[in-house]
């Protein structure tokens, strides 16, 4: 069936020889595990042109929060692999970079329509010292349910490691588009609970890996739910104001989401699952309402959460 690439099978002694000879690259950064947050978009222009504006929003979003917290990005626009067309291509590129860049530790995928909305939060990396993939998730709605929708792969972590590359490995195969994706797909929903009928896609992928090879994957994979590592944006935007009144950044929950995934939205195409008005306004509620935090350390905020246009909130010479 499809490969990857060719079988790589000792990954984990050959990045430890090459971050050994490489004393210049360690895989930590100020005693933190070295963090890598990979991102990208379709090589072509959005259908909708609007979508490139909030596609520019996201990677500003990105960017702000990896500048406060020295993780580095790469933003890809290419197919490594043509087989691995629109949300497969994270797969490959995932994988190439793995092996270009043995000094990263972890690699933070984050779809270009997930924002971050709490600027100040960090990601637990301590917790997941033994484990090797994380993403947001819940067991009961995995392995009880097989609900589609049990995970989310618009935001996730996974360790440069020899498990990883396996894992890609495994997660593979139903993505080749043409026939193996369509045919792919009538499994998928057949087997996960609430998936509509369309192609294969790589979160039901995902979840269908995990159910089949239970026993073998799951000690390595930690699913996160006491923070938003992925959050619903329908069930946050509409409590900003709330948020803002009751709490403040730092906590990454429901009472301050740490990113906003607009799932369902498809800004870029010509339809998603939710009306365009309805989700570049809540997109717009969801910048503002983090950019707040960007702009309070040089004295700035917003009018209003769906305002382009900002006040001075101090003096130039207050510090
Ligand atoms: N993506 C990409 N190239 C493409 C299509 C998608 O890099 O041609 C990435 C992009 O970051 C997107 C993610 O894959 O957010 C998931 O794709 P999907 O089609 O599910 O888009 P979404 O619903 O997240 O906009
Ligand atoms: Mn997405």
């Amino acid at each position: 069936s499809y490969k990857l690439g060719p079988k790589v099978t000792n990954w984990d002694q050959m990045r430890k020889n090459w971050l050994h000879q490489n004393p210049g690259f360690p895989s930590s950064v100020n005693g933190k595990p070295r963090v890598l947050l990979v991102t990208g978009s379709s090589p072509n222009p959005c259908e909708n042109p609007i979508g490139d504006f909030y596609l520019l929003k996201s990677t500003k979003s990105k960017i702000d929060y990896c500048r406060l917290h020295d993780i580095e990005i790469i933003y890809n626009m290419v197919y490594l692999d043509s087989e691995l067309s629109g949300y497969w291509a994270k797969l490959p590129l995932i994988r190439k970079i793995m092996l270009s860049h043995p000094e990263t530790e972890w690699i933070w995928w984050m779809d270009s329509d997930a924002i971050f909305t709490d600027m100040e939060f960090e990601i637990p990396l301590f917790k997941y010292y033994n484990y090797s993939l994380v993403v947001h998730g819940y067991p009961n709605l995995l392995f009880d349910e097989k609900s589609w929708i049990s995970l989310n792969t618009g935001s996730f972590l996974i360790r440069n490691c020899q498990w990883s590359l396996d894992l890609l490995d495994y997660w593979a195969p139903m993505g080749p588009k043409g026939v193996i994706r369509k045919e792919a797909g009538k499994i998928l929903t057949d087997n996960l609970k609430g998936r509509p009928e369309f192609e294969a896609d790589d979160q039901s992928a995902l979840i269908y890996l995990l159910i089949s090879k239970k026993n073998e994957l799951i000690d390595k994979v930690f699913l996160e739910n006491s923070y938003f590592l992925h959050g619903y944006w329908v069930s946050l935007v509409d409590q900003f104001e709330e948020m803002i009144e009751k709490y403040h950044p730092g906590f990454g929950d429901e009472r301050w989401p740490f990113v906003t995934h607009f799932v369902g939205c498809k800004p870029c195409g010509i339809y998603g699952d939710y009306p365009v008005e309805r989700c570049l306004k809540s997109m717009e509620r969801a910048f503002n309402f983090a950019d707040d935090q960007v702009l309070k350390l040089y004295g700035f905020k917003h009018t209003g959460l769906l305002s382009p246009k900002v006040r001075k909130i101090r003096y130039e010479m207050e510090m």
